[in-house]
C-alpha cells in the first residue's frame, strides 16, 4: 500500500505543474498569441513550473538510487568538516539573500566518519537548505560537531563515542511536536502550501533519512515552537582511519 500511495503522490505532484504548463501552452497558442506582455509573464511561470518538475524528478531519482544501494553500507573514511564547509560555500549566497549566515562549531580533532561523501553532501545540502528556507531572516544557522554516545544500528561493541554527531540548528518557527515523527515521510509537509511556495518537493527529509540509514547512522529531530529546530545526524566513526 505504501508503494501505491507513493506512486499516487508522486504522480499528483507532477501533474499539477504539468497541467499548468499545458494550460499556458494553449493560452500562448490561442488567446494570448499576439500579447507580448502576457507572453513574458506566462513564460516566467512556465519556467518556474518546469523547474519544479525537474527538482521533483531529481529527488525521485535520488531516492531510488539510494534505495538500490541501501543494503551495502559505505566504507570510506570521510572528513565531515570538509563536506560541511563545501556545502556551506555553495549555499552561502542563498543564505545571505535572507541576511542569514552559517556559524560552525567543529572541534579540530573531529573523527572521520564512515561514509559516502556524495550522499553526505546531499544530506547537509537538504538540511542547510531547509534551515535557509524555514529559518527567520537575519538569524544564524548553527552547525555543531561533537563526539556522540548514541548507540547506532551498526553498534559494534567497542570504544565509547564510536559516533560523530552533526547538529544543524535554525531559528525558525519550529515544528509542532505532533508532526515530528512523520516529518521524514515522503511528501509529508507541515504546511503544504508554504512548502510549495518555497520551491520544496516534500522529499528532502525522506532523502536525508534514507541516506542516514544507508550509513547505519541515526537522525534526531528536535524542535521548540517559536524557537527553532535542530536536526542531528549521528554517523559511525571510521575506526582505524
Ligand atoms: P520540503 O521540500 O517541503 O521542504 P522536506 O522533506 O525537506 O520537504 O521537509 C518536510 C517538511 O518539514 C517541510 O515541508 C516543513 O513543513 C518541515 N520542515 C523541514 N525542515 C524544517 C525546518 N528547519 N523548520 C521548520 N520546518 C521544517
Amino acid at each position: 500500500r505504501l508503494r501505491a500511495d507513493f506512486v499516487a503522490n508522486a504522480s499528483h505532484e507532477l501533474r499539477t505543474p504539468l497541467a499548468s504548463l499545458v494550460g499556458f501552452v494553449e493560452t500562448l497558442r490561442g488567446p494570448a498569441r499576439d500579447d507580448t506582455a502576457a507572453r513574458e509573464r506566462f513564460l516566467a511561470i512556465m519556467a518556474e513550473q518546469a523547474g519544479r518538475m525537474a527538482r521533483l524528478v531529481d529527488d525521485l531519482l535520488s531516492l531510488s538510487r539510494i534505495e538500490m544501494n541501501e543494503h551495502r553500507a559505505p566504507t570510506n573514511p570521510v572528513d565531515i568538516g570538509n563536506v560541511l564547509q563545501a556545502v556551506a560555500d555553495t549555499l552561502e549566497q542563498r543564505a545571505a539573500a535572507r541576511q542569514m549566515h552559517f556559524e560552525f562549531k567543529l572541534p579540530a580533532d573531529l573523527a572521520p566518519v564512515l561514509g559516502d561523501s556524495d550522499e553526505l553532501t546531499q544530506v547537509f545540502q537538504n538540511l542547510f537548505d531547509n534551515a535557509i528556507k524555514y529559518g527567520a531572516a537575519g538569524t544564524a544557522i548553527e552547525v555543531a560537531g561533537f563526539a556522540s554516545s548514541k548507540l547506532l544500528p551498526s553498534g559494534r561493541p567497542g570504544p565509547r563515542n564510536a559516533a560523530v554527531a552533526i547538529a544543524v540548528r535554525d531559528h525558525g518557527p519550529g515544528i509542532p511536536r505532533d508532526f515530528l515523527p512523520r516529518l521524514t515521510e515522503r511528501f509529508y509537509r507541515v504546511d503544504p502550501a508554504r512548502s510549495r511556495e518555497l520551491g520544496g518537493t516534500g522529499l528532502g527529509l525522506a532523502i536525508v533519512k534514507h541516506i542516514v540509514s544507508h550509513h547505519r547512522g541515526a537522525l534526531d529531530i528536535d524542535s521548540e515552537l517559536g524557537q527553532g529546530s535542530v536536526f542531528t545526524v549521528h554517523l559511525p566513526v571510521a575506526t582505524g582511519a
